[in-house]
């Protein structure tokens, strides 16, 4: 078996942190905070964790310029973690929230799916869905990955997103008609 490149190994030691059952959330997201600027490596990997578990360490962490590779995880961040400064002072941000109803910053967007939204002011149940390509053997997947299951390769994933329907507000509205 060859050597571990240093992109395994930052990989592994990544995975060994986050499954730790016995490494406080705190100490997990320093951690991987730490792998990532050393090895200017695995964004998704750590920020998809850091936004689901300590979204303030997040955002002050945050690297504008990843912002297109993080969408789905930017899409997800719930509203109560949002940093409204952040946000108003990256474009793409501000694009990105106003397609989903947070803030009113943009007029419109030059990506297609946030213009419609943004046009829609949240008067139609429309959102996003995401998938998840392999950029090395083309694999589509329904979620993301930092190790392409079919071809093993790091990283290689690049998520795309299209307009949907949106099933949870259908559903969250049909319940408030109830009380
Ligand atoms: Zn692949």
């Amino acid at each position: 078996m060859s050597k571990p490149t240093e992109a395994d190994s930052a990989y592994l030691h990544s995975l060994m942190i986050m499954h730790d059952a016995t490494m406080p959330t705190e100490e997990k997201a320093k951690r991987l905070l730490g792998i990532y600027k050393q090895s200017n490596r695995l964004a998704y990997l750590v920020f998809e964790y850091l936004f689901r578990t300590k979204p303030h360490l997040a955002w002050e962490n945050f690297d504008s310029s990843k912002s297109h590779l993080l969408v789905d995880v930017l899409w997800q961040v719930q509203k109560k973690d949002l940093d409204l400064d952040i946000i108003a002072k990256n474009g793409y941000l501000r694009e990105l929230y106003t397609a989903r109803g947070d803030v009113d910053l943009v007029t419109n967007s030059t990506i297609f799916e946030f213009d419609v939204l943004i046009h829609l002011k949240n008067k139609a149940n429309a959102t996003l869905a995401f998938e998840y390509i392999c950029n090395d053997c083309k694999q589509i997947f329904p979620f993301g990955f930092n190790r392409c299951s079919n071809c093993h390769a790091l990283e290689s994933s690049i998520v795309e997103f299209s307009l949907t329907k949106d099933y949870h507000r259908d559903f969250s509205e049909e319940n408030n008609s109830f009380q």
